[in-house]
């Protein structure tokens, strides 16, 4: 069985660093410059604008990561932000998931970003009628703490952060939450600290060689005729123990990034850089779950013969395509973006049918349940609810489109399978 297993594990490895995670570490790069540069504009944006708040929201949401979706959550205790632009936000994101699907199936991502931020917008709307965001927030006011408790406390712990705050100020109930109460940047001076912040060059340089190594891949190039034997399958498998190395070094292993982080990466180019080198770490380090996951699927179905295995995986889909559909909803309760990332992985590699994809995509809140979490028990909870029951309504609807009506016959044409 090892020598069944061992090719399994190295191509995974390689699978999991090249073929996606040199791509993902490329978009990663982008949108951490567009928060760079954009982050505290957006979050100006949304809060002088009433009434189109729930669009705005669904919009931030839409933003491959989690950083606009973190930052608008104390927005909405702060009383700026209304309860349905929270949901909207928390129905369209979906973070560090995103990335995943821009890298491999980028004609999939599109789809479910126009079908989310349409649900976002109704129901983030819909919401905006109800009391429930007024009854929330006053739920809030009588649990928060007093003025005075807050300025006591902040007077008793000093300041914790040193970037400057984005949508609250220092001294206030969110600095309290977010940056006191809640694990915010790695402290300095520590080995893991200097793995990641000093040890993110050698890892961008391998992801650099890994990238040329898929595009080449991509465009069908020959790379092993004049490459050293197995060069390519090193390289992967050397950058995803690196990525593994990283991801522990980080200590973040659901989520990928803090409320406290997102200031800092909006406030200095260099940790834009050095988070999004953590952060490709992370994904590769799941994607690599998810291929594993797969392939021992795979055999398992096979009894341990991979080919029959494969050409079961159909029968198998038939018969849990329900299931997967209720469990892409629940594992999206699960707060932060890394479960998330197997599901896609697994659905990339045709395990899944597409209702489930989008369940997930709709019931999963990224990393910006953790914050709400911190601030407020009861509206995180509420909002859970609503995006969960959402996600499974949508999905089992969808489900019986695929199998009923042309619309699988549609999508099917429409993914390109
Ligand atoms: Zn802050
Ligand atoms: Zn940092």
């Amino acid at each position: 069985m090892f020598e069944k297993i061992l090719p399994i594990v190295l191509e995974s490895m390689a699978g999991a660093f090249i073929d996606v995670g040199a791509f993902v570490g490329v978009v990663l790069l982008l949108f951490g410059y567009i928060n760079y540069r954009q982050a505290g504009a957006l979050l100006g944006g949304i809060e002088k604008s009433k009434g189109w708040q729930p669009v705005l929201g669904a919009l931030l949401g839409l933003i491959p990561g989690c950083g606009g979706s973190i930052l608008i959550m104390p927005l909405f205790i702060k009383g700026t932000v209304t309860y349905g632009a929270v949901i909207a936000t928390l129905i369209a994101t979906t973070g560090d998931s995103a990335f995943v699907m821009i890298a491999t199936m980028p004609r999939q991502f599109l789809i479910i970003s126009a079908i989310i931020f349409a649900l976002a917008v109704v129901v983030g709307t819909l919401v905006d009628k109800t009391p429930l965001g007024a009854r929330l927030l006053a739920s809030y006011q009588a649990s928060k703490q007093q003025k005075k408790e807050i300025a006591r406390l902040h007077k008793l712990e000093g300041k914790h952060t040193f970037a400057p705050h984005l949508g609250h100020a220092e001294g206030d109930e969110v600095d309290i939450a977010l940056h006191h109460r809640s694990a915010g940047h790695q402290a300095s001076g520590t080995l893991a600290y200097r793995l990641t912040h000093q040890g993110y060059i050698f890892y961008l340089g391998l992801l650099a060689v890994g990238l040329v190594l898929a595009v080449l891949g991509a465009a069908q190039f020959d790379v092993d005729s004049f490459l050293p034997p197995n060069f390519v399958l090193t390289v992967g498998v050397v950058g995803a123990l690196l990525s593994m190395i990283l991801f522990v070094a980080s200590k973040k292993f659901l989520a990928e990034e803090t409320h406290e982080e997102v200031e800092i990466k909006a406030a200095s180019l260099k940790e834009t850089i050095i988070h999004a080198a953590q952060e490709t770490a992370f994904v590769v380090s799941w994607v690599f779950v998810g291929f594993l996951v797969y392939e021992l699927t795979v055999l398992l179905l096979g009894r341990g013969d991979y080919a029959s295995g494969e050409a079961l995986i159909e029968t198998f889909l038939m018969a849990t395509g329900l299931v997967a559909v209720l469990v892409g909803g629940l594992i999206g309760l699960i707060p932060g973006c890394g479960p998330q990332i197997i599901f896609v992985t697994l659905y990339s590699r045709g395990l899944l049918p597409f209702a489930a994809l989008l369940t997930n995509s709709i019931s999963q809140d990224g990393d910006a349940m953790f914050p709400l979490l911190a601030l407020h028990k009861r509206s995180a909870l509420m909002a859970s609810v609503i995006t969960t029951l959402l996600a499974l309504a949508v999905g089992f609807l969808v489900y019986w489109l695929e199998l009923h009506t042309n619309l699988g016959a549609f999508l099917n044409a429409a993914l390109g399978n």
